[in-house]
């Protein structure tokens, strides 16, 4: 695989940005080796910059759940660019984004529209600080919501890639708000719940973790969070950056049946650009600035052409044919990948919920950080390079999610479920 040109610009990156990157997964640092820079991409291909095509089960990390630069979604940014970027001030677009988030999250009773995941999640733990007046926030283990001062602590993605459990720079008092449990773990959090509940503002959650892999609830787990937070009056915060859209339409919450009070969206509102947003109860959302006293600006905020991008998705979206096709190539998918497996005689398992899922190198079943940590990485850094050798594109670490798109063909999968075959063998 030709691959002078990536290296020759990953040092030209490096001399400019620190790790040659704007966001650290992207380095390769976990599978060591030289990230590739991306020319192109269309449909289910992702280009590099000698040449070599890839089928993409990364997607820019989630969002293009349409495939990269769908019809619909480049015609309508190419008219919407003509009329200017950025306008700093209301549109329709913004009313006709928060209607389509609206109709497929029932508990969004009223929404904001930020940049990205990690402001989704800032802002949505403020408005719940400031509507209990408490300040402590229950995270779990592994669940990573951005790079969020408070929340860098026990984070998954990039923190459970480089073993790093805390960032430099984040003060030891913004960590001592915030309390870790276990994923999963019914019991701990009851316990946490009845000791503190006076203090805790918020509890928020990844209902699938994606940041580890991809890690399903227990059914009672989500169901306990629900009950157990609505006794003590304290908000249930979805953090359903990755998962809504793509676990079922209306996210984890429409598919395990369990109401948050906040939501926090990105990713495939946005449709490839810049977005995020956060959304729930009305009388918690209105205490958001200008309506009430929680503070939360953004210059570029509902930006036209990321709005428009947003709006082309969900109504593709909308339409149950698409969630069917989805699931129809993902089903083959799974099929595929675990045959393989079993063909070439490793031992895997293998999880999904909608169009987001992993394969974790290990016989145990994974429920949490601690068990997604049994994973062979070794052996993921080998299937990583065997599978870019064949040219399938996978996230450059055992702990992120893979994702397909609705460009995904019958043929791609064939493809892929070859080269995965042939991988697992030489491990
Ligand atoms: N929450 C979750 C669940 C995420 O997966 C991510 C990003 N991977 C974020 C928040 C942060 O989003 P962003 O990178 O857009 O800030």
């Amino acid at each position: 695989m030709k691959t002078r040109k990536s290296k020759k610009l990953y040092k030209k990156a490096l001399a400019v940005m620190p790790g040659g990157v704007n966001s650290p997964v992207r380095a390769f640092r976990a599978v060591g080796g030289n990230p590739l820079f991306i020319a192109k991409a269309k449909g289910s291909k992702i280009y590099d910059v000698d040449g070599n095509e890839y089928i993409d089960y990364v997607l820019s990390w989630g969002p293009l759940i349409l495939g990269h630069a769908y019809p619909a979604v480049v015609k309508a940014l190419k008219k919407a660019v003509e009329k200017g970027t950025s306008y700093g001030a209301p549109t329709s677009l913004e009313i006709e984004l928060a209607t389509l988030v609206k109709k497929a999250f029932p508990s969004i009773e009223k929404i904001r529209m930020v940049n990205s995941g990690t402001e989704a999640t800032m802002s949505a733990i403020r408005v719940a600080r400031g509507f209990t007046k408490r300040n402590k926030v229950v995270k779990f283990e592994g669940c990573y919501h951005g790079h969020v001062d408070g929340l860098l602590v026990s984070a998954g993605s990039g923190g459970a890639t480089f073993g790093i459990p805390d960032s430099l720079g984040v003060p030891q008092s913004y960590i001592s708000e915030t309390i870790i449990l276990p994923f999963n773990d019914t019991e701990a959090f009851k316990n946490t719940l009845k000791q503190h509940w006076k203090e805790i503002a918020c509890v928020i959650v990844e209902p699938v973790v994606g940041n580890m892999g991809c890690i399903l609830p227990k059914e009672e787990f989500l169901k306990t969070l629900r009950e157990e937070t609505e006794k003590y009056g304290i908000v249930l915060i979805f953090d359903e950056v990755m998962t809504g859209f793509r676990v079922a339409f209306g996210g984890a919450q429409q598919y395990y049946r369990v109401k948050p009070d906040l939501t926090c969206l990105g990713k495939v509102i946005g449709g490839g650009l810049p977005v995020g947003a956060y959304g729930g109860r009305k009388e918690i959302m209105s205490l958001v600035a200008p309506e009430g006293g929680v503070y939360q600006a953004g210059t570029l905020s509902g930006n036209p052409l990321a709005v428009t991008a947003g709006i082309e998705t969900l109504k593709v979206l909308s339409k149950t044919s698409t969630y069917k096709k989805l699931e129809k190539t993902m089903q083959s998918l799974e099929r595929g990948l675990k045959d393989a497996a079993k063909q070439a005689g490793v031992k895997v398992k293998f999880y999904r919920a909608g169009t987001m899922f992993c394969t974790y190198f290990t016989e145990k079943e994974v429920i949490d950080a601690q068990t997604a940590k049994t994973s062979d990485t070794e052996a993921f850094k080998k299937f990583f390079w065997g599978m870019l050798k064949r040219r399938v594109y996978i996230a450059p670490s055992q702990f992120e999610a893979g994702f397909i798109s609705l460009a995904h063909t019958e043929k791609d999968i064939e493809k892929t479920v070859k080269a995965a075959y042939e991988t697992f063998k030489e491990l």
